[in-house]
């Protein structure tokens, strides 16, 4: 049985509108596999303000509660000021439009990563918020259509009983806000392997950036990556980070976007890569927050999430998917299966893999 699977379909409603590319789909049509299997749903409860008050200022969550509520009642009167003042906090632009009832969406969302999060604190050995992990949100602004960064609120409530704790990131996007919001304390340690920064949003993520104490660590891969080449650069960069800096916990952003038939991005992994470096962390034996992330693919996303989830949870099961789910999203198995593709980007991984080794693990050692 997979603990501490918490969710709520309140989530469904963050919907930046049909055109977006996060659409609430994914994430329905992941509950739905998830639920054939011996997985025990559990409502997180309607959320707290003080959580999200752990990392946003209150000017910032205050206005995206008002604007929210005001959009829920069918005011879109705002003049070009008021415009101005949402944009300078990120919202307007085509990533982030501000949608009635958001301030409930990203509550809910937030609140299954916290209530993850809790329960690792208090005892836990591992707990899941898939419909969580948006890692763009800053401390003041909403980016790359996340508005509430529950990743960082959950390092923060581990932070309450763990002395050092681990944020990995393995969304193909740099986890550029849980980054931001860690920069300069040395008790979080964030781990973030993406698509280099000149070619994907956000653009940051170079190893350069290391934090004020060498706890921010990044792994840059080139676009056209495969699969093999990034698994590598991953297994030979943040398990030796983390064994290094000896968290006492860790949170796991298990964005899917990696993945070659993802539209958003440009690097070439198999679920089965991804899958491949979720059950590294797994296997640490730390305690573990996993969430969920990016991922724009309907036929991709579902079954990595699910796969992910339960291969975290030791629970087994057969590659098939459930005929009937397999049929709909046009994919019959949880692995890629298909001629390999010869690998590409290895000169560049490996450049950063011997920087990382020689320049940034020998600061993390504790
Ligand atoms: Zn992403």
């Amino acid at each position: 049985m997979l603990p501490h699977f918490y969710y709520t379909p309140e989530i469904l409603k963050y919907d930046f509108g049909s055109q977006h590319p996060l659409r609430p789909e994914r994430l329905r049509r992941a509950i739905e596999l998830i639920s054939r299997y011996d997985v025990p749903i559990l409502d997180p409860g309607p959320g707290s303000i003080s959580d999200l008050f752990r990392v946003h200022g209150e000017e910032y969550v205050y206005l995206v509660m008002a604007t929210s509520d005001r959009l829920s009642k069918g005011d879109f009167s705002a003049d070009d000021a008021e415009r101005g003042h949402l944009f300078s906090y990120g919202f307007g632009s085509g990533d982030n439009p501000p949608f009635a009832g958001m301030y409930d969406a990203s509550l809910a969302y937030c609140s299954a990563s916290a209530q993850a999060a809790k329960v690792v604190r208090d005892g836990a050995p591992l707990a899941f918020g898939i419909g969580g992990g948006l890692h763009h949100a800053l401390k003041d602004r909403a980016s790359g259509f996340c508005i509430f960064d529950d990743p960082a609120i959950a390092c923060h409530i581990l932070l309450e009983k763990f002395e050092r704790v681990a944020y990995v990131d393995i969304d193909v996007h740099h986890g550029d806000g849980v980054q931001w919001i860690f920069y300069n304390d040395p008790r979080v340690l964030t781990c973030s392997i993406h698509e280099e920064g000149r070619t994907l949003f956000p653009g940051t993520g170079g190893v350069e950036e290391t934090g004020a104490d060498f706890t921010s660590f990044n792994v840059p891969i080139q676009a056209r990556t495969t699969g093999d080449v990034w698994l590598h650069a991953f297994k030979e960069t943040i398990p030796k980070a983390l064994e290094a800096f000896q968290p006492g916990a860790v949170v796991l952003q298990m964005g899917t976007d990696v993945h070659l038939l993802d539209p958003l991005a440009h690097l070439r992994c198999l679920q089965q890569d991804w899958l491949a470096a979720v059950k590294i962390i797994g296997d640490l034996g730390l305690p573990l927050v996993a969430l969920g992330g990016g991922g724009y693919n309907l036929m991709t996303v579902p079954r990595m999430w699910v796969s992910g989830c339960l291969t975290l949870g030791g629970v087994p099961f057969e590659d098939e998917l459930p005929a009937d789910l397999g049929e709909q999203y046009r994919m019959p198995s949880y692995s890629d299966h298909g001629p390999a593709e010869p690998s590409f980007g290895k000169p560049h991984a490996d450049r950063v893999i011997d920087w990382l080794t020689t320049q940034h693990i020998p600061h993390l050692r504790r």
